[in-house]
Formats: structure tokens, C-alpha cells, sequence
């Protein structure tokens, strides 16, 4: 590779899903669930197209689903964004995160992100020119959290922002109120924007609520939420996701956009709106469901003899192998399908430094309970 994605090369998702085609594994690396989303989004995506919604939308998005975003952060979160001028759709929260790192942060910048974290952080960092500083999540207090004084160790004059992922990717960490009342003070204090990765917001578990960086005291007029409709609707390849922000965010994240793709796809935009408006309650039943299939799979990869940590939220269950005899998880990852007929994903990947994640690997329980089953019957007999 040449210039600034060097060192970046194929994705690992795309590396362990081939992994998986190539040797008829069962695919527990990449997530993306086996079953489709709420009857009523699909058809009418379908309505959209033949009713010819298909030429550019508007630069923001068709205004039905930012008023729906708008609607829906009032509604769940007491969040008040005007739909015309601080909400703007994207393809995906992938590009909503590249715009919005690209319009913020520049060479001699610093963005920190909490480590282990999802791998498009660090290649738009990096293409942006600017440096990405890890604090680094750590299980010591039974869930994956990060140290305060670490964070605030981060922090220098060159810092421009702060990436919160909650719900989290890998470690399916739900940041507590504290948690992010801390991240609030030190983002207030140094004046920093915050970015937020809320694509889990609907997928939290037992006692765990997802809160808003944003609606914290002296946030909402510093930080760019972003979400998607992926996980929420179970529609992963649509690709349409949002900022919420003030303004001025909105109009610098927008500028990079129209350059990166100009607009995202009428017709998941309409289904997407009609989802937010109508579907919440399928949504619901989804969480409920994925809370039994995070129980469904921990329980199985424990009595295959993996340390498991109970994730709080998302589609993830980070996995230890070391009580197995496997020291490294990039190169257990690699062995699994040999070995048993699975993929995961290596979590070291998602280190600024990989052996800080050495021994752990990432499974997905976003699939068929009996493909949970067969995947786990499949570990304790191969390993
Ligand atoms: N952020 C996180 C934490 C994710 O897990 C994903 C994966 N879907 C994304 C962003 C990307 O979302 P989208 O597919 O909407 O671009
Ligand atoms: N978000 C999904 C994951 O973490 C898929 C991401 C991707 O394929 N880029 O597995």
C-alpha cells in the first residue's frame, strides 16, 4: 500500500468473513444478523422503489427520517435537534464517522478513543492526518472500563476530540452515568468536541440504559451523536445512518459528506423513517431476543472452556482462550476454523498496540439459536 493507508490493508471483517466462505465455517467474526428486520421497514423499501424514489435525495436526507431522528431523540432521550438544520443522514454511521473526524481533526491533532476500539476510528484518524491517542479499557472490575486518571493523562494541548463508543464494540461495555459524567467534565474542561458512536443505542441489556453523551451538563452544544439504522432494524446493508449536532458541527461534517459520497439511497431513507416512527416495538423484541443469545452463547463458549465476559450490550461477547491452552487470539483466531469449524474476530486488531489485546477474540451472537448451537457444539468437541 501507498500513502496514509499504509499499515491499514483489508479489513479484518472482510478477512474473517472470507476466512469463513473459504472453509464453510460458521461465521461468528463479522456482525451482521442471519434474519431480516421488520416486515413493514422491508416493504416499504420496496414501496419507495417502485413508486420511483430513486434519484439523488437531498444533500441532508429526505426530510421524512430527519424528522424521524429528530422525533426520536426527543422522544427517547428528551434530546431536542431541529430536523432542518441539526440532523443530517449518512451512509452509515461508518461515514458519518469519517466526516465528522475529517472535518475536526487535521496533522498535529490528537483524538483520543477508548481501546479496544472499532477499526474505522483509527483509519480515519489517520486519514485525516492526525494522531489517535488509545485509553485503553481494561475487565479488572468485571466489565470492560477505563481507568479515569488514564483518560485524563491523555489529554494535551494538541487534543481536539474525544470518540465515545456506548453501547461498545468489542467489549459491549454500556458506559454508566458516572462513566460519562466524567468524560463530560474532562471534554467541558479542555474544551473538546465529542464524537459518539451510538449505533448499539437500542441493543443494551438487563439493568443497562443507554444515556447520551450529549445530554450531559455542557454537552449538547460539543458533541456530534451519531447512530444508525444497521443494528436498530437488523438491516446492516442498507447503510443509512445520522448526526445530531448543533449547527455549526453539522455544516463542517456536511461539507466533508457531499465530497465523500453526496448523498446516501432514497429508498432505505423512507423505510428507515418509517422504521423510527412505527417499528420501535419490533425493536424491543429484538433486544430481548439478542439479550437470551448473548446468555445462549456465553453460557456455551464457557462450557467449552473459554473465560467469557457478559457483554452490557451490542451483537459481542469478548472471549479469553488462554484457560484452553491458546496464549495469542490472532493466531487461535486464524487456527479456529481448522480446529472447529468457527470464525471470530482477533480483538488485538482493535489496539493501537495488538498485543494489549494479545488474548482475546471476539464472537457474535447476532445469529439463529441453532447456529449458536451448532457453533458451540462445534468448539467443545474441536478444542
Ligand atoms: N460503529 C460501530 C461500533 C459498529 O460496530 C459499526 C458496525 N456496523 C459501525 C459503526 C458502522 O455502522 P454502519 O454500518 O451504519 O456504517
Ligand atoms: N460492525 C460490524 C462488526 O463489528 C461489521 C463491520 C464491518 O464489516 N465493517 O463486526
Amino acid at each position: 500500500l501507498v500513502g496514509r493507508m499504509r499499515g491499514f490493508g483489508t479489513t479484518i471483517f472482510a478477512e474473517m468473513s472470507a476466512l469463513a466462505v473459504r472453509t464453510g465455517a460458521i461465521n461468528l467474526g463479522q456482525g451482521f444478523p442471519d434474519e431480516g428486520g421488520p416486515a413493514s421497514v422491508l416493504e416499504r423499501a420496496v414501496e419507495a422503489v417502485r413508486a420511483g424514489d430513486n434519484q439523488y435525495p437531498p444533500g441532508i436526507g429526505i426530510p421524512e427520517l430527519r424528522r424521524a431522528v429528530s422525533e426520536q431523540r426527543l422522544a427517547r432521550y428528551g434530546q431536542a435537534y431541529d430536523p432542518d438544520t441539526e440532523v443530517l443522514v449518512t451512509v452509515g454511521a461508518t461515514e458519518a464517522i469519517a466526516s465528522a473526524v475529517l472535518a475536526l481533526a487535521g496533522p498535529g491533532d490528537e483524538v483520543i478513543a477508548f481501546e479496544p476500539f472499532y477499526d474505522s476510528y483509527a483509519a480515519t484518524v489517520a486519514l485525516a492526518g492526525a494522531r489517535i491517542v488509545p485509553v485503553t479499557l481494561r475487565p479488572d472490575s468485571g466489565r470492560f472500563t477505563f481507568d479515569p486518571d488514564e483518560l485524563r493523562r491523555a489529554v494535551t494541548a494538541r487534543t481536539k476530540a474525544v470518540i465515545v463508543n456506548s453501547p461498545h464494540n468489542p467489549c459491549g461495555t454500556v458506559f454508566t452515568a458516572d462513566e460519562l459524567r466524567f468524560v463530560a467534565g474532562i471534554c467541558v474542561e479542555h474544551d473538546l468536541t465529542a464524537i459518539t458512536d451510538e449505533v448499539y443505542e437500542y441493543l443494551t441489556f438487563d439493568d443497562a440504559a443507554h444515556l447520551p453523551l450529549a445530554s450531559f451538563p455542557g454537552m449538547r452544544e460539543r458533541t456530534v451523536t451519531i447512530s444508525s439504522a444497521g443494528k436498530t432494524f437488523s438491516v446492516t446493508g442498507w447503510k443509512t445512518g445520522w448526526v445530531c449536532a448543533p449547527e455549526p458541527y453539522i455544516q463542517a461534517v456536511r461539507t466533508v459528506k457531499q465530497f465523500l459520497t453526496y448523498v446516501g439511497a432514497a429508498p432505505w431513507q423512507h423505510a428507515v423513517a418509517h422504521g423510527l416512527r412505527h417499528e420501535l416495538g419490533w425493536v424491543e423484541a429484538l433486544r430481548a431476543s439478542l439479550q437470551a443469545k448473548r446468555d445462549r452463547l456465553s453460557a456455551g463458549l464457557e462450557s467449552a472452556g473459554f473465560t467469557v465476559h457478559r457483554p452490557q450490550g451490542t451483537y459481542f461477547v469478548q472471549a479469553d482462550p488462554r484457560p484452553l491452552g491458546h496464549e495469542d487470539g490472532e493466531a487461535f483466531a486464524r487456527a479456529l476454523p481448522g480446529l472447529a469449524g468457527v470464525v471470530c474476530i482477533p480483538t488485538g486488531v482493535f489496539y493501537a498496540e495488538p498485543a494489549r489485546g494479545r488474548h482475546y477474540v471476539r464472537f457474535a451472537f447476532c445469529k439463529k439459536d441453532e447456529v449458536i448451537d451448532e457453533a458451540v457444539a462445534r468448539l467443545r468437541h474441536g478444542l
